[in-house]
């Protein structure tokens, strides 16, 4: 039978034991958590991440912006918040308005308050394997992969996708992890033929449903990190992964929903990092 990986339990035990953790400081450790415009999809992760912060018992701040914000604008508000000693940890909800440089962003926030992991610095430390704070969906996919006991190691892992928020920093963990890792993206030419030979597959694309039950090896446990908003077959709106449930379950030996997957475990790495920043700087 396949095992369906509960994201949504998971999660909510991480949490619960990081509470525990933050009821016995007698401080709180701070999210300041930035939002530039009005994306409703970027609201809606942003609401939620504040809602966990609170249950957890951080202080957390929410700094909104409007959508025509400057550039330096922007980085002066970050600046301020890498000088605030009652803030530890700083995330930038992404995607940003096109005229805003992202990238600039993350090497503007300090390392040491980089919870989500993304600036070059993290990076590079988790390119090396002397990663601090790692980047929260590819670590949130590892922790729900070792919290089902499932064995990496010289396991085939294929990523699809390798966007350096997601997929590249999920190749490094998987290698690191002591899988064997395929990276495939828009160029790979027969992702069904690399796909038949993945025992572990994390899709990382951002297509509705794309990957098929018939290209899956039987047994292979699926992580499906997609998050795509469709009209359902009524035309109600509807989330979707990157991966064709229905097809594919029947198929994989282990297989994550959307929602209910890796969604809360991502936001549950965010309060562990913000924890962990926490720890090391006001120690
Ligand atoms: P990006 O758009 O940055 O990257 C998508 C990747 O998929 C690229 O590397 C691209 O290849 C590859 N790709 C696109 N089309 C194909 C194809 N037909 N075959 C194979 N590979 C393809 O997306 P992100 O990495 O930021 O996000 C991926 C998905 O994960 C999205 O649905 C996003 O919403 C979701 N997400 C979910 C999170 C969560 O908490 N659950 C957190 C972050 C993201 P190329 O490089 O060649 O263009």
């Amino acid at each position: 039978m396949t095992r369906i990986l509960d994201g949504r339990a998971t999660a909510r035990s991480l949490n619960k034991a990081l509470k525990q953790k933050v009821d016995a400081l007698d401080w709180a450790p701070t999210l300041a958590v930035v939002l530039v415009g009005s994306d409703p999809a970027s609201e809606v992760y942003v609401r939620r991440k504040g809602i966990v912060a609170g249950r957890i018992g951080f202080g957390h701040r929410q700094i909104d912006l409007p959508s025509t914000t400057e550039q330096a604008e922007l980085l002066r508000v970050i600046e301020e918040l890498n000088n605030d000693d009652e803030v530890d940890g700083i995330l930038v909800q992404f995607p940003l308005p096109a005229h805003l440089d992202e990238k600039a962003v993350l090497d503007t926030i300090a390392v040491s308050k980089d919870v989500d992991g993304l600036s070059l610095e993290s990076i590079g430390r988790l390119a090396q394997g002397r990663a601090k704070l790692v980047a929260c969906t590819p670590k949130g996919v590892m922790r729900l992969i070792e919290s089902s006991g499932i064995d990496l190691q010289g396991s085939h892992a294929v990523v699809i996708g390798r966007s350096n928020i997601v997929g590249r920093p999920m190749a490094m963990l998987l290698e690191q992890a002591n899988a064997t890792v395929t990276v495939c993206h828009s160029r790979t030419r027969d992702l069904p033929a690399i796909l038949k030979t993945a025992d572990v597959v994390v899709a990382a694309v951002g297509r509705p449903e794309m990957i098929k039950g018939a290209w899956l090896k039987p047994g292979a446990v699926v992580i499906d990190v997609g998050i795509n908003r469709v009209a359902d077959s009524e035309g109600n709106p509807a989330l979707v992964g990157d991966v064709d449930y229905a097809s594919c379950e029947p198929v994989a030996g282990a297989i994550t929903p959307v929602p209910g997957g890796v969604g809360p475990m991502t936001i549950a790495m965010l309060m562990e990092n913000t924890y962990e920043a926490a720890l090391a700087r006001r120690s």
